[in-house]
């Protein structure tokens, strides 16, 4: 992981999104929810990385407010040198808009645009001409070329997501940011999105931010930040999903206590456990 001072960026390598102590709290008084608690953690260029927790650990939140879908109580979110805090709400749109690429569990399609149409919706809409060459690749990729005039409700679920994948990138953003982008899909399904993700990074040079739970998604990243009652707890290279579940089971074990001691793992066994 990169610092959240920027210094991944000082030693050649680019951090596309960050935060620095990022706290949220939602309601007040008694009521009061803090659910990221000062969290610092930059996400790479070019890199896979996996946002892991149990439910309500404040995976979703983080990626609303480093993605600018929300704003944070205090501490501050970052799109490469853009910081979020200092944009009114039409740039921060824009922003979205022209820098990002999003990836939702429920597809989020429009149902009575053609396939063609979903993935270049976002460049339409932002009255942008479409890099042809760069889409017509990219059909390739997710496997749609005999769908390209299909509606979504023509479609597998997998496939639908695969549409949302492409309409992500379609606009080549400096990051695209997934959440639970399985949570909907079968674990076939599931397996060719997440495939999908790691070809975006690894072959088409992309930017992957993906908040998951299941420790076989997590395993397709190339790094996993952990995270438990708002906080970074831990970070995992190279995780395998035995690894990513061990150490979900020694937080879990571990209650209140969120020092990151994570147990050993067994000798020889440092990420190079198949998925
Ligand atoms: P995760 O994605 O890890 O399941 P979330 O980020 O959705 O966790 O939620 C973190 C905490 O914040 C949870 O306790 C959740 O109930 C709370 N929370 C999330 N959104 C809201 C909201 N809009 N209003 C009040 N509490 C919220």
């Amino acid at each position: 992981m990169s610092g959240p001072t920027g210094t991944a960026r000082r030693s050649g390598t680019a951090t596309a999104a960050r935060v620095a102590d990022a706290a949220k709290v939602y309601g007040s008084g008694d009521a009061a929810v803090h659910a990221l608690d000062g969290v610092s953690v930059g996400f790479p260029a070019g890199r896979f990385t996996a946002i892991m927790g149990p439910s309500g650990s404040g995976k979703s939140t983080l990626m609303h407010c480093a993605a600018g879908l929300d704003t944070l109580s205090s501490g501050s979110a970052w799109i490469g040198d853009t910081d979020l805090g200092s944009l009114t709400d039409r740039q921060l749109t824009l922003l979205r808009r022209e820098r990002i690429g999003f990836v939702f569990q429920s597809f989020n399609l429009v149902p009575t645009l053609t396939v063609a149409e979903n993935i270049t919706l976002p460049a339409d809409l932002a009255g942008r001409r479409h890099d042809t060459e760069w889409v017509d690749a990219l059909i390739d990729v997710v496997g749609l070329r005999d769908r390209l005039l299909h509606r979504p409700s023509e479609l597998s679920g997998g496939q639908q997501q695969r549409v949302a994948v492409a309409r992500a990138l379609a606009g080549r953003p400096e990051v695209v940011f997934a959440d639970e982008p399985t949570g909907n899909l079968d674990s076939r399904a599931g397996g060719e999105v997440l495939d999908l993700l790691g070809r975006a990074v690894h072959a088409m040079g992309r930017t992957v931010v993906m908040v998951t739970h299941d420790p076989v998604a997590a395993a397709h990243a190339d790094e996993v930040v952990f995270l438990a009652d708002g906080r970074l707890v831990d970070t995992m290279t190279a995780p395998t999903a035995a690894g990513v579940l061990d150490r979900m089971k020694a937080f879990d074990g571990r209650g209140a206590d969120l020092s990151p001691a994570v147990p050993a793992a067994p000798t020889g066994r440092t990420g190079g456990e198949p998925s």
